[in-house]
């Protein structure tokens, strides 16, 4: 690390090739080569699509595929968690709802405003035609705690909140019948876990609920679509091995009474040759071991990220 890192994302301006695979008779999903996905589940009467794209300008090429193999009306919404990049697209799909957990409904009153400015900072590419963004927050307009059904006509749609992880208010979107689940970013494939606003000593604990529904497939937050037990099971357990791993190494650091940036040091040396060619890797090391090292000492809950602290934390761990 001679030369300082670009801050976050910011030097990253490559498009991507998207890919539109259909995983079952009702599901799809729309991947962008390691950018946040999109699951569509398409039921006898309408359409349900989990996580929108960070724009509405986004959003329209999302709606363009799907109009590819369904003109049935899109009806729901749902936000797998809170973060910017998966919530801002929402208006362009005029849904007749769009539902989360009441713990990420919690989240966007406390920290959404400051997640947005903070979020287009970070990643300026992810944020295509911001402002085709309306103003203020995406509002859930149904909310349910641990478990909610919705009948797409027959087809049952299980929205389920397995424990806390990416964030406090995760939710996975599973269809019994398909066995397909829609992680949204508890799990990744090729593709680095941002933990920024995580839970380390729960996610590992919330993996292992999402594995016991036996997904045949799953699509993750970031990365290609999982198509078959045996990739499901890889993506499940090399999101387990980061999330352990890196906190491992940060718990050992503060336990041993080093500074914040000693540790981050060391635990990016520690996982730099395992995970080092995933997707965003530099982006959210920094991050990552912040909320660690936060809650391996004196944070139990995720402090706010601002645009402002942002910028200090890098400064602080990447001069
Ligand atoms: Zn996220």
């Amino acid at each position: 690390m001679t030369t300082p890192k670009k801050f976050a994302s910011q030097a990253d301006l490559e498009e991507k090739q998207v890919s539109f695979t259909r995983l079952s008779d009702h599901a799809y999903a729309y991947t962008a080569e390691g950018d946040p996905n999109t699951g569509i589940i398409i039921g006898d009467d309408a359409v349900l699509v989990a996580d929108t794209q960070a724009t509405p300008a986004m959003a329209a090429d999302v709606i363009r595929r799907i109009r590819e193999v369904t003109d049935k009306p899109i009806k729901y919404v749902v936000l797998t968690h809170y973060h910017a990049v998966r919530v801002l697209g929402a208006s362009a799909y005029q849904p007749q709802q769009i539902l989360a957990s009441q713990d990420t409904y919690d989240l966007i009153v406390e920290r959404g405003e400051a997640d947005k400015a903070s979020e287009i900072g970070r990643f300026p590419r992810l944020f295509r035609n911001v402002e085709t963004v309306p103003a203020g927050m995406t509002w859930p307009t149904i909310t349910f705690q641990g478990k909610m059904t919705l009948w797409l006509g027959k087809l049952e749609v299980q929205l389920l909140q397995l424990g806390r992880g990416h964030t406090k208010g995760d939710t996975v979107v599973w269809l019994p019948q398909d066995r397909v689940l829609l992680s949204g970013d508890l799990v990744e494939f090729d593709a680095t876990p941002y933990a920024g606003d995580a839970y380390f000593k729960d996610w590992p604990q919330t993996l292992t609920h999402l594995a016991a529904l036996k997904p045949l497939s799953l699509v993750p937050g970031r990365g290609p679509a999982l198509v078959g037990e045996a990739q499901v099971a890889q993506g499940l357990e090399s999101t387990r091995a980061f999330v352990s791993d890196l906190y491992a190494s940060v718990q050992a650091g503060a336990a041993a009474g080093k500074d914040l940036k000693a540790v981050y040091r060391d635990t990016y040396a520690a996982l730099k040759p395992a995970y080092g060619q995933w997707v965003i890797f530099d982006h959210c090391m920094p991050f990552d071991v912040t909320r660690a090292y936060d809650e391996a000492t004196q944070h139990a809950d995720p402090r706010i990220w601002t645009a402002e602290r942002d910028r200090q934390m890098w400064a602080a761990l990447e001069n």
